[in-house]
This record gives structure tokens, sequence and C-alpha cells, in this order.
């Protein structure tokens, strides 16, 4: 089927449009059997194999479509056109409250829009439509284009933001719970690649394969192409500290702990940023303090999309995106397990203190 495909934000990125454009048509193209596509001025012409739902359904999870429509296609010739439109108004049955937008970016079209309004309009009215040019339930859309005519009635919502990839390759901190997912998922928005990094409280590393977590990946990779899900045990962290932390500054400790392990992942591995869910003030490890106190160390840039969000538009996001069910299904999570009493304020002098308590062997 044709479809009309626009991005109406990485069509502002100057001398690099091409690489966006380049990396949503492949992300396209990998969703389909078969996809070809024209490129027109800030939008593609792509034609798709499967049925209208099965391609709506692809197309409105993939990342940098602003808006897709299903389209007819003609020359741009004006009987032609008008041939067309009449035989796509025959198809509408709403006929209360009609209108037309005609644009036309082909200046060689001897009629302006205006007077392509005009002619489909007097057409329409023939056929026994009421014209609604304020609130109308039914639009139909023409576009001239050097390329030819393009018409459609439909405009589907797309996802927004930028195409996966463009941004580069990040490692994720994902726990099991509400918030780093959909961190993921906005940094997927903004066109980065994500894996995934897991530190789990299961004595055998293989109890995770049947645990959510791999699921929550999976829910998060409908976004993406399949990632990569990493593990490390909490046991190691315990291991190392031997209980020499006080109760209080534990959880600090511990994110300090995930933040420089995910940040030699990404010296090795070439992740460009680690992602977590924090949001500031939610929990005690997410103060400014700790926050500041937990990224001690960590070279890597750690980027923080839900920082200044609350927990009920997380979980707005959360439910869009399908991974609230899972979130919210009960799970052994390491943090879950240490102190309820958190210190709210640990100072860097304080954390470079207890992090040579742990050298002390
Ligand atoms: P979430 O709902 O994602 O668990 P939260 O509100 O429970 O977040 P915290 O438990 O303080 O907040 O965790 C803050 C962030 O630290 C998480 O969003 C995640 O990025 C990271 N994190 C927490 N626990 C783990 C874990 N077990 N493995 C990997 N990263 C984790
Ligand atoms: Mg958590």
């Amino acid at each position: 089927m044709k479809v009309l495909i626009h991005y109406n934000e990485i069509g502002l990125k100057g001398k690099n449009l091409p690489f966006f454009e380049k990396t949503l048509m492949t992300t396209i193209r990998k969703a389909f059997t078969s996809a070809t596509f024209i490129k027109d001025s800030k939008r593609f012409i792509a034609e798709l194999s499967g049925n209208r739902a099965s391609i709506t359904g692809i197309l409105s999870r993939i990342l940098g479509i602003s808006s897709f429509s299903f389209i007819e296609t003609c020359s741009n010739d004006v009987e032609v056109l008008k041939k067309k439109a009449v035989s796509m108004l025959k198809k509408i049955t709403d006929k209360e409250h009609f209108a037309v937008a005609a644009k036309r970016s082909d200046k060689r079209f001897p009629l302006s829009s205006p007077e392509v309004n005009v002619m489909i309009g007097d057409e329409a009215h023939k056929l026994g439509f009421s014209i609604d040019l304020t609130a109308p339930t039914v639009t139909l859309y023409v576009e001239i284009t050097d390329k030819g005519c393009y018409l459609y009635s439909a405009k589907e919502p797309g996802l927004g933001g930028l195409p996966v990839g463009c941004s580069g390759r990040v490692l994720c901190l994902l726990s099991g719970g509400i918030d780093s997912s959909v961190a993921a998922y906005m940094m997927m928005k903004r066109g980065c690649r994500v894996d995934f990094l897991h530190f789990h409280n299961f004595l055998d590393e293989t109890r995770v394969a049947s645990s959510k977590i791999p699921k929550l990946v999976e829910v998060a990779d409908r976004f993406q192409s399949p990632s990569k899900l990493f593990l490390e045990a909490y046991s190691s962290y315990e291991e190392l500290t031997m209980g020499r932390i006080p109760a209080a500054y534990d959880l600090v400790v511990f994110k300090n702990y995930m933040l420089r392990t995910a940040d030699e992942y990404c010296k090795k591995k070439g992740y460009k940023a680690i992602i977590t869910g924090d949001s500031l003030a939610q929990v005690a490890s997410q103060t400014l303090d700790n926050i500041n106190a937990t990224s001690y160390l960590v070279d890597s840039t750690i980027l923080r999309p839900l920082i200044g969000f609350d927990k009920n538009e997380i979980i707005l996001l959360a439910r869009k995106i399908g991974t609230f069910d899972l979130s919210v299904e009960k799970y052994q999570d390491c943090c879950s397990i240490m102190a309820k009493k958190a210190e709210t304020s640990v100072k860097i002098e304080i954390m470079k203190k207890l992090l040579k308590k742990i050298e002390e062997k």
C-alpha cells in the first residue's frame, strides 16, 4: 500500500538531514517484508507490504515519524486530479461536515491551492456533502507536488521524536520498577539505541531468564530492534563491601557501584552515555546531594530523562509504551531490600570516606 510518511522534526536538521532520513528508511525497511521509497521534500512516499491494520500497527511504533497517511496518487493534471478526488469522495460515507485542504508545492500546476479547494468542494457539493470549514469531521487533503498529487482523508499520528540509532548507542540501568524502562523509551525517542544492564538479586543468574526483566526489555524493544541485556549480581557488591557500609549509606554507595559498573561497560563497549530512571527527590537516593554522590567517579555522561517528571506523568508514559503492568508485578529488586531509612544528604566528602572503607581490606 502507498503511505505518505511525515517526519517534521528530522526535517529540521539541515546538513544532517540525509543521515536522519537514511536511518528512518532503514528502520522502516527492516520492519516490512517489502518497502520501497520515493523521497519528497521532508517526507517519503513508501510502498509497504501488508494491509492497512498491520501497516498502522508497525508505523505507529516507529520513532521519528510524526504522522502518516494512506494515500492515493495521480499525475499533476487538473482533470485527472478532479477525477481521482471524485472517486475518493464516493467512498466517504460521513457527508455532514466536510472540508478540502489543498497544498500546492508545484507552482507549475495551473490552479492555486484555494482554486483546487473550490474545484473539489464543488464536486463534493454535487455529491451531497455539506462543507464545514470551521469544524470538519472529514477532510480530503490534496498535496500537489512536482512528483505528482497525493490525496488522503486521514492522518494517523506517529510517535514523533528521532529515528532510533541516529544519536548513538547508550546503556540503560534497568530495574524492575516503573521508571527505568520509561527512561529508556525517552532516550530512544531522542534517537538513542539502548542496551540494558540489570543488577539482579538471585543466587543463580539463570533465574533472571524466567523473571520479568527480559519481558520488560522485550516490551521496550518494540520501539527499536532487539537489544542486549547484561546482568550483574547484587552479591558482587555485598562481597566487595562485606557489611562495612553503615545501613543508612548502603543505598547511595550501591547506586554509585551500579553507575561505576555501567561506566566500565561504556568504556569497554563504546556506549556514549548511561541512562537512569532517576526523578529528582522521588526517593531517598534521588535528592540532589545523593545524585551527586552516586555519580562520584563516573566518567561517562549520565542521562536522567525523567529528572523533572512526577510519578503520575511517568506512569502515564509507562501505560502508553506498555511496560506498566509488568513493572508493578512483584519482584525482589536489590534496592527494595536496603534500609528504609536511607541518608538523604550524602556529601562528596562522606562518599570519599565510604569508598575508602571498601578499599581497606
Ligand atoms: P524504577 O521504578 O525504575 O525502579 P525507582 O523509582 O524505583 O526507579 P530507584 O530504585 O531509586 O528508583 O532507582 C533509580 C534508578 O536506578 C532506576 O531508575 C534505575 O535506572 C537504577 N536502578 C535501580 N535498581 C536497579 C537495578 N537492580 N539494576 C539496574 N539499575 C537499577
Ligand atoms: Mg527501583
